[in-house]
């Protein structure tokens, strides 16, 4: 039997993650626990579908045990097991390709738990054992193999002898050091505690041998020692528990073991709806931009269960596109099980459910908006773009529930505002709603186009992202006003004086004025004498539909 080498990639991110990428060395618990109640998950899904199979509840469970004599830690679960070539696949490759870059780049900027989000959660065993021994069997199969490893080095396979199908994790756990201590991973009261803080609502019972003395019977002096299996978690899930009885805290941690950012959520929102559809739904709204979110990569996507049970994993018809960000679960008992999944979609609960979800969304970010401007803003930061996207998307249909939600920098306040805060501020006299656009602040603010709009004292709107000229144009109007580009031909600004004279003198200078257009032909449409200049000497501007930088866009588009 040899060894085989990780690969490269693995072995690194394998040395880094055992060093420095989980803070909280005792959630390899949490990843372990989750991968067997996944595993106990996909026999229930084959069950569903496969009429030979019989899902008895009371066989499926996981069991953690501690020996101390050994030093070792194993979590069994009776769930689907792993083939010789799942262990390859699975368990011989640290994460996909792509991710080791990922954290390369990231790392530096922010210190996140990435594993999650990989799906390396296995490997953080290796923060607490010098070696890590699985033996498994398949559903399906009549062998069983043994797979162990100590670590960057590699791993080895090998056929083995295991009764049930299932899946032992056997980790030997280290010494203590000088610095660290290990031996609190063997000791049954920490483990239980370990468990129930992130384990609580795993749906399959965590059961563990607890130890413990006892008066004999029949004495009041004498005492036995006993071992009793106690079932540790509560199994009752997070969402159907009273509001009033969860802490933020318990917020984190399920959308932590969830895996479903790496990042904490800046806001969640626990729904239990009994009206005209009954469901329960935990949302989260992330503080960070996921890395692939603005790809093509991204999968919205709500986890969908039906009575308990997970029945689908990204239920992208419960999110709009634009509230693609959110992240979380829904479970329905409205949602018979006899739907396959395909029909799932055009489910008459889902399309409720959904609907409602939208507005309790929009909801939440109005009022964060209203009463945590500091978050808000931050979200914004992150997922701001999304919201334009969404405005400009299906020819602004969705302009009404997006547009309080939108944020931009002002000219006047230097800071992000609401197109109903500058709407409020503006002076009776002024017909329309300003922006510049330019790729950051420091560059508009030179445009001399902005110039005869600031000193009639109105405020301008900054837009740096390409998609804002794009989104108001699908707007159009904001409260009856309509937007206007400062370079555009027409500010509706009444003439004054001055500008009548420059007027005059641009008839008075026709041919100079015809020469120019004529020397810049092809480059330019005319050349004209400006109203609107003070400190620099020529600008450019454009007429009609599109602005200057919307043209740029376009035209770098591919056809
Ligand atoms: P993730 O759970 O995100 O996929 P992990 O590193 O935790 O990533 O696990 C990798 C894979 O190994 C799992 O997707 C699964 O296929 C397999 N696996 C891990 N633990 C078990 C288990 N107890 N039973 C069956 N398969 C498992
Ligand atoms: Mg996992």
């Amino acid at each position: 039997m040899s060894k085989i080498e990780f690969k490269a990639e693995s072995k690194r991110l394998l040395e880094m993650m055992i060093n420095s990428i989980y803070t909280q060395k005792e959630i390899f618990l949490r990843e372990l626990i989750s991968n067997a109640s996944d595993a106990i998950d996909k026999i229930y899904y084959k069950a569903l579908t496969d009429e030979k199979l019989v899902f008895n509840k009371d066989d499926y469970y996981i069991k953690v045990t501690a020996d101390k004599a050994n030093r070792t830690l194993t979590i069994s679960d009776t769930g689907i097991g792993m083939s010789k070539e799942d262990l390859e696949n699975h368990l011989g490759v640290i994460a996909k390709s792509g991710s080791l870059a990922f954290k390369n780049e990231h790392e530096a900027k922010d210190g996140h738990n990435i594993i999650g989000q990989f799906g390396v959660g296995f490997y953080s065993a290796f923060m607490v054992a010098d070696k890590v021994t699985v033996i498994t069997k398949a559903l399906d199969s009549d062998r069983a193999y043994k797979w162990e490893s100590e670590g960057a080095e590699g791993y080895t396979i090998e056929p083995a002898e295991k009764a049930s199908v299932g899946t032992d994790i056997i980790l030997h756990i280290k010494p203590n050091t000088e610095d660290d201590q290990y031996d609190e991973y063997l000791d049954q009261y920490r483990l239980k505690a370990i468990i129930k803080k992130y384990s609580d609502f795993i749906r399959y019972p965590i059961k563990m041998d607890i130890a413990g003395k006892r008066l004999k019977e029949g004495s009041d002096n004498e005492f036995e020692d006993y071992v009793e299996e106690q079932t540790v978690n509560s199994m009752v899930p997070i969402w159907r528990k009273n509001k009033n009885e969860l802490k933020d805290e318990d917020y984190t941690n399920f959308y932590q073991e969830k895996r479903y950012g790496f990042d904490k959520p800046l806001k969640h929102l626990h729904i239990s709806a009994d009206g005209a559809v009954v469901y329960n739904a935990i949302l989260f709204i992330p503080e960070n931009t996921p890395y692939d979110y603005y790809t093509k990569e991204y999968e919205k996507g709500l986890e969908l269960y039906s009575s308990g049970v997970l029945i689908m994993n990204k239920c992208a018809d419960l999110l709009p596109d634009y509230f693609s960000f959110v992240k979380g679960m829904v479970d329905s008992e409205d949602l018979s099980l006899n739907i396959s999944r395909e029909l799932l979609q055009h489910d008459r609960q889902l399309k409720l459910i959904a609907k409602n979800i939208k507005s309790k969304i929009k909801g939440a970010l109005q009022s964060m908006l209203k009463d945590e401007r500091e978050n808000y803003e931050k979200f914004y930061g992150s997922f701001g773009r999304q919201l334009k996207f969404g405005v400009y998307n299906d020819f602004g249909a969705n302009k009404e529930d997006l547009q309080d939600l939108l944020l931009f920098h002002s000219s006047k306040e230097k800071k992000l505002v609401t197109l109903d805060e500058y709407v409020s501020r503006m002076p009776e006299e002024q017909k329309y709603i300003y922006y510049a656009t330019g790729e950051n602040h420091a560059r508009i603010e030179k445009l001399p186009q902005t110039e005869l709009v600031a000193d009639k004292g109105y405020e301008i709107l900054y837009f740096t992202d390409e998609v804002d000229e794009f989104a108001i144009k699908m707007l159009m109007k904001y409260k009856d006003k309509e937007f206007r580009n400062v370079s555009s031909g027409d500010l509706g600004i009444e003439a004054s004086e001055e500008e009548k004279k420059a007027e005059s003198e641009a008839a008075d200078n026709k041919e100079l004025f015809e020469h120019m257009t004529k020397l810049l032909e092809g480059k330019v449409k005319t050349v004209k004498a400006s109203k609107r200049l003070k400190s620099h000497p020529v600008c450019l501007t454009s007429e009609g539909e599109l602005s200057i930088e919307m043209e740029k866009i376009l035209r770098a588009m591919p056809n």
